[in-house]
């Protein structure tokens, strides 16, 4: 894929914009447009370069088929009334109304897409479909870091077809994760969430650069669980032991992996209590990190130049549970907003960090999600 920059004249030329606006949407409305201004750059750039812009977006996780409820339509009005311009939406994703209105259509024009994911070609990264897309277009261009990840038509196959360029959301995305690649140090990593199994690679690929890596939510249960401390029915991955196994033969694994002195747990009689790691009893769930852990973690937060922070400490959505992540989110937001540099990813991290509007404060917040986790774990990203 080549660079925005090198992209050639663009005057009457058709381009593929493959953006990821996979937004949350109810009764047929747009309620967070939090990654549509994200691509409005790279749409107000084609804009002013006289190009058909035919947008193209997945939406949920639709089967291949058909799903009234996962229509692109909403998408599409929603972006026509934020640039305040007429969008034509095509209610489907190739065939002959799609090839008639791009044929017919007038530099500035922007045509937008079904979604890309009623078509089981689109998942299984056919080459007819990819094929097909391509014909529609001159030039195609992927601003869709969220799916660059996965092997499917729309970020992978198509490239096969037309010249290829990345978007300039998707380079913005990628520069910050080099800078955490390439860390300024100290460099301090801030683990939380649900699932190790996916959040694993990014641990093990950031740990020799990184100074500390410190743990909370279901990732740290599993280490506590590992460490043969009692977490009762608290989440856990139990699939993890042989993972964190393999990152304790590292030397320097003491000191670099930091975990909970205390959390805060639900118990059999419905209290919510502050209780050292080592006092936690069967009966109990941890839902979040407790006070001498965020002070604890607060001073490692203080010494880094570079943060990384994807994961909530705990299960933030519930008010007795939230102090830990937004004490997290803010010491992260205020220090990357002078001393250190800071990213920050992963679809719940941001709703922490946007319920307390500091989110302008993080030198960048990636909408990239699982994606995000490969590229820094290293992985392979078909659609790069
Ligand atoms: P992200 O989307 O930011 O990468 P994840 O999807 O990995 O984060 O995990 C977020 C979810 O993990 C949140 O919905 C939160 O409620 C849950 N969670 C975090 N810690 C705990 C915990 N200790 N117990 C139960 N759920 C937790
Ligand atoms: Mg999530």
């Amino acid at each position: 894929m080549q660079k925005f920059s090198s992209l050639p004249n663009l005057e009457n030329k058709r381009v593929f914009l493959r953006v990821d606006l996979n937004v949350p949407i109810k009764d047929k409305k747009v309620i967070d447009d939090y990654k549509i201004y994200k691509v409005i750059k790279t749409i107000e750039f084609l804009l002013r370069k006289k190009t058909v812009i035919i947008i193209a977006t997945h939406l949920g996780k639709a089967k291949g088929r058909y799903n009234e409820d996962l229509s692109t339509e909403p998408i599409a009005k929603y972006l026509a009334k934020i640039l305040d311009k007429k969008i034509k939406f095509i209610p489907e994703v190739i065939g002959n109304v799609t090839k008639k209105e791009i044929k017919s259509a007038k530099p500035g024009d922007i045509i937008f897409l079904e979604n890309l994911r009623f078509k089981k070609g689109e998942l299984d990264n056919d080459d007819k479909f990819a094929k097909e897309l391509a014909s529609l277009a001159d030039i195609y261009i992927n601003d869709a870091l969220a799916v660059s990840h996965r092997k499917q038509a729309s970020v992978a196959a198509i490239k096969k077809y037309l010249p290829s360029y990345s978007g300039l959301l998707l380079e913005s995305e990628l520069k910050a994760f080099e800078r955490v690649l390439n860390p300024k140090k100290p460099l301090v990593v801030i683990m939380g969430g649900a699932k190790i199994k996916t959040k694993a690679p990014l641990i093990a690929n950031l740990y020799k650069n990184s100074t500390r890596i410190l743990l909370g939510g279901g990732l740290a249960n599993s280490f506590l669980k590992y460490n043969k401390l009692e977490i009762g029915k608290s989440l856990c991955d139990e699939e993890s032991a042989k993972i964190i196994k393999k990152m304790m033969k590292e030397k320097s694994y003491k000191q670099k992996i930091i975990l909970p002195l205390d959390v805060v747990v639900l118990t059999k009689e419905g209290r919510v209590q502050a209780k050292d790691v080592k006092n936690v009893l069967k009966t109990d769930t941890i839902f979040d990190i407790g006070p001498a852990t965020i002070s604890a973690y607060s001073a490692y937060i203080k010494e880094a130049q570079t943060l990384i922070w994807n994961g909530p400490m705990g299960k933030f959505e519930d008010l007795d549970f939230r102090a830990g992540t937004i004490a997290i989110a803010i010491l992260v937001a205020s220090r990357s907003s002078g001393h250190a540099y800071g990213v920050v990813g992963g679809g719940e991290t941001v709703a922490a960090l946007r319920s307390i509007r500091m989110i302008e404060y993080v030198d960048f917040v990636s909408t990239a999600g699982g994606a995000m986790l490969s590229y820094l774990g290293g992985e392979e990203m078909p659609g790069l």
